[in-house]
């Protein structure tokens, strides 16, 4: 006997003792096993038509055995790939299920996403594989208890295809298996999970004569073909989750039907979040393409513009050969026509969505934002007006997210025309910071708060690179809290003086000006020119080593700047360190080695400081 893989002997532990009351699912796992082995099949029958075949899904029910019967006749398995597939669970979907598993949901998880073939263990006491590949002489038998390990042997089968038997568990007290002996059970079931499938899942109906007629249990409509009011309770949620292997329901779907030039019909999701390899290489972008009901391709990058990847669904044409070939496809016109109308009715599902249900508008965007904005950046800002108006910032006003247009408006309720002196429109504001919270406590945004204007808050590192690339919205300028601005010239000598030693000081780490944008804090960083200290930073991660130029702006006003003067040589210097480290901090930077040092030689000279000034004040 073969032992269980380890990490697949814990997940059947889990199936097989879970008392579980959604166990029916595991008749859907089975026949979609055998719905995908006939696609194989039937794939490779249109290069070679003696594979074809009347192609289809029986199941048999004998109450006196107690056995349950799942057989097609798809492409079969080898003894190799007997033991591979059916010894070890490593499936694409279950990978997933194993990264998000954690041992208490376990269970939950196992009914809304299923672990595919071993969940007949949920039901069954002994699992019987009987099965012949494609074009092989040989048959072979799996036989397991799901316990310790399994068995395989050689056996005999008429054609290629593949006998599913499953022995199921006694009835224990309430805990009734043979329900799932009875014609009326499984054919509900698979109205209930299965009705989409293309190959027709027959089965002997009971009579008392015993002269069963064989019904056909399915519809095989797909359910993208269906009419919404032909559609069962969750039935598109089920789809997905099944086809998509996400056991989380998705947030929106989209089902359009064009007609025209090109026609197809299209289903469309978008996930609750990005499945767990989307940042990854091996994350396959794209839609299943289907003609005619067939599948010719799982995922059809085409189909999608990339800032979309995250968009999971199939589309369904008569209008593509059967046997069109990969390369000619990716060129092929009408395929780019059916991305152009699906782009397009995506967008405006979004526009649509922004308008009319934010809630769930936001969710996409909190999980997918990202995606989006980098599309409105990428390829030379090629989509960027399509998709200006469905980006989200945070605004320092609203507390909430916001789109340029809304912050736009707000400008114009604020912002009183005769202000707007040289008829320049007044600029859209921004700051850049890792967080919300850490940008909410950037002391450039002071001025603008007590100027009534509002900010938006950048905090992914592609969104300052959008509105360099947009320029303006509707001739509204973006403008960086953080660049400039607020920059008063000193007045009295001896501010200017103060301002100079400061910048000695600094030793060529920045420039210093007055600034009239602070409150309560003493300084603040800046840049000047192009680039903005959130683009260097962004440089500097992609290995360029583009250098902002660095202003310390000074708040003239602040008392640590007013008693600056009365400062010791060695006090002054060790103000002006704290203080430029003050002003990194703000920014998100790391402070400098000197810094701790500064702060201390600060906190001793302190008491003494106050010392004297007591003494003073006594004489
Ligand atoms: P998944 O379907 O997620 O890949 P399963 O545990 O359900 O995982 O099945 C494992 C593998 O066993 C399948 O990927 C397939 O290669 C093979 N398999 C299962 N059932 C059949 C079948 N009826 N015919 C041919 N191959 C099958």
């Amino acid at each position: 006997m073969k032992k269980f893989k380890a990490q697949s002997q814990k997940l059947l532990d889990l199936v097989v003792n879970s008392i579980y009351v959604n166990r029916e699912i595991f008749l859907r796992e089975l026949i979609s096993n055998a719905s995908d082995a006939i696609d194989k099949r039937r794939f490779m029958s249109l290069t070679d038509s003696r594979l074809a075949a009347d192609f289809c899904i029986e199941i048999k029910a004998d109450k006196t055995a107690r056995t349950l019967t799942i057989t097609d006749n798809g492409v079969g398995m080898t003894e190799k790939e007997l033991e591979n597939n059916l010894g070890v669970i490593a499936a694409s979907g279950t990978e997933t299920f194993k990264k998000e598993k954690a041992a208490k949901d376990g269970v939950e998880l196992i009914g809304q996403f299923g672990v595919g073939f071993y969940s007949a263990f949920m039901v069954a006491k002994s699992v019987t594989v009987i099965t012949k590949k494609v074009g092989a002489q040989n048959a072979y038998m799996w036989v397991s208890d799901g316990v310790e390990g399994f068995d395989i042997l050689p056996a005999t089968r008429a054609d290629a295809g593949t006998d599913v038997i499953l022995t199921l568990k006694d009835d224990v007290d309430d805990d009734s298996y043979s329900e799932f002996l009875e014609y009326f059970r499984i054919s509900a079931l698979v109205k209930k999970y299965s009705d989409y499938i293309r190959y027709p899942i027959r089965m002997e109906k009971e009579n008392d004569d015993k002269s069963g007629e064989v019904e056909t249990l399915n519809s095989m409509i797909p359910v993208w073909k269906k009419q919404k009011s032909d559609l069962g309770e969750n039935e598109l949620d089920n789809f997905y989750m099944h086809t998509f292997r996400d056991f989380r329901t998705p947030v929106h779907n989209i089902m359009t039907r064009v007609e025209g030039a090109v026609t197809y019909s299209a289903l469309l999701f978008v996930p609750a979040e990005p499945p767990f390899d989307y940042y990854t290489k091996d994350y396959k972008r794209g839609l299943a393409l289907y003609c005619n009901g067939v599948m010719i391709m799982e995922t059809c990058e085409g189909l999608l513009p990339e800032y979309l990847g995250f968009v999971r669904g199939v589309v369904d044409t008569p209008d593509l050969a059967l046997n069109i070939s990969r390369e000619t496809l990716q060129h092929d016109r009408r395929l780019k026509a059916i991305a152009n109308g699906l782009e397009k009715k995506i967008l405006a599902e979004f526009t649509k969505l922004l308008k009319n249900d934010r809630e769930k508008y936001e969710k996409i965007f909190s999980q997918f934002g990202k995606a989006i904005k980098f599309g409105a950046y990428n390829n030379f800002g090629e989509d960027k007006d399509k998709l200006k108006d469905i980006l989200l910032f945070y605004s320092d006003k609203n507390k909430k997210l916001i789109t340029y247009k809304e912050y736009v408006e707000g400008l114009d309720i604020k912002v009183p025309l005769k202000e707007d002196k040289k008829r320049t429109k007044a600029p859209i504001l921004y700051a850049c910071g890792e967080t919300v919270e850490k940008i909410s406590m950037l002391p450039q945004l002071e001025l603008a708060r007590e100027k009534g204007e509002d900010v938006l808050y950048f905090v992914d590192a592609v969104d300052e690179f959008v509105a360099r690339m947009l320029g303006n919205y509707d001739g509204h300028k973006f403008e960086n809290v953080a660049s400039g601005g607020g920059e008063v010239t000193a007045q009295k000598q001896e501010d200017k003086d103060l301002l100079k030693r400061i910048e000695d000081k600094l030793n060529g780490k920045a420039t210093v000006t007055a600034t009239a944008k602070l409150k309560s804090y003493p300084v603040c960083l800046a840049a000047k020119g192009d680039v903005s200290l959130e683009m260097e930073r962004i440089m500097a991660q992609m290995g360029g080593g583009v250098k902002a130029q660095r202003v310390l702006q000074v708040n003239m006003n602040h008392p640590v700047i007013m008693g600056m003067n009365d400062l010791s040589e060695e006090a002054f210097a060790d103000t002006v360190t704290v203080l430029y480290n003050e002003a990194l901090i703000a920014e998100g930077y790391k402070t400098e080695p000197e810094f701790l040092a500064a702060i201390n030689r600060l906190i001793v000279a302190a008491p003494q400081k106050a010392k004297k000034t007591t003494k003073k004040a006594n004489e």
